[in-house]
């Protein structure tokens, strides 16, 4: 999901009362919320194995890493003193964690928007939060056109097509912001995958195409996969806005 993966070294003394298995934890990002200055945490575990995951020890040996106190992160805030905006929750996959709600009705304590980034898996979840109103933007994942072995293909795993649609059916109706977003991995997603994407979230808010990196992937069998050039990009986002206006490019 992100690229950027900042694990700090805390240590854990033993009067910490460590409430959530936060895994990582990233103090200042500019890039990751259009406009905001945010920390990002990132939780642990995925159900999918995307062969292009950037956070694979993240999703498949989380025990690896050690656990952020929450009330590290909380200090971290204070000191700031009203500077950081927003916190980004990350992973893996954050909406695999039952005590999510609780996790950000703490966050929202220090007066901080939440963005939730998502591979879309649990629309429960999904739905719970933003009835709540605990988030503020949702970035969702959408890995391949929505056809069973493309998508399947794409996310390492037999993926549910049900829960995503569902998923992004709620996002299209909730009235919150968000946006979609699409690695362009060749061989895992081509163009027309991307014209089935746009069609499936026609009139969304926002639809990112992402480009890809080949540096530091789960299956390394990619790495030797040359990206697509940004020019692809382009005329794949702009086929895109016959569905999505603001269909955009990142990371070129
Ligand atoms: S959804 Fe895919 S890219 Fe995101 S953390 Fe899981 S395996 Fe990695």
């Amino acid at each position: 999901m992100l690229s950027v993966f900042f694990a700090l070294s805390y240590s854990v003394f033993e009067e910490d009362i460590v409430t959530y298995p936060i895994k990582g934890f990233n103090p200042h990002t500019f890039i990751d919320w259009d406009g905001m200055l945010a920390c990002v945490i990132y939780l642990p575990g995925c159900n999918f194995l995307c062969p292009f995951c950037h956070s694979s020890v993240l999703a498949t040996d989380p025990d690896s890493l050690k656990t952020v106190p929450f009330e590290h992160i909380e200090r971290f805030i204070k000191e700031k003193k009203g500077w950081i905006d927003a916190m980004i929750i990350g992973g893996g996959e954050p909406t695999l964690y039952k005590q999510l709600p609780d996790l950000i009705k703490d966050i929202k304590k220090m007066q901080l928007l939440v963005k939730l980034d998502t591979n879309g898996s649990n629309p429960r979840m999904l739905a719970d939060l933003i009835s709540q109103g605990l988030v503020d933007y949702v970035a969702m994942d959408i890995k391949s056109s929505l056809e069973q072995s493309n998508y399947d293909k794409a996310a390492g795993v037999s993926v549910d097509l049900i829960a995503i649609r569902k998923s992004i059916d709620i996002l299209l109706n909730s009235g919150i912001d968000y946006e979609f977003r699409t690695t362009f991995v060749p061989t895992l997603v081509e163009r027309a995958d991307i014209i089935n994407i746009a069609q499936a979230i026609s009139g969304a808010k926002k639809f990112v195409l992402q480009q890809f990196d080949p540096k530091d992937i789960l299956d390394c069998r990619l790495s030797a996969i040359k990206p697509h050039t940004p020019e692809v990009l382009n005329q794949a986002a702009s086929l895109a806005r016959e569905f999505v206006k603001n269909c955009s490019v990142r990371g070129i």
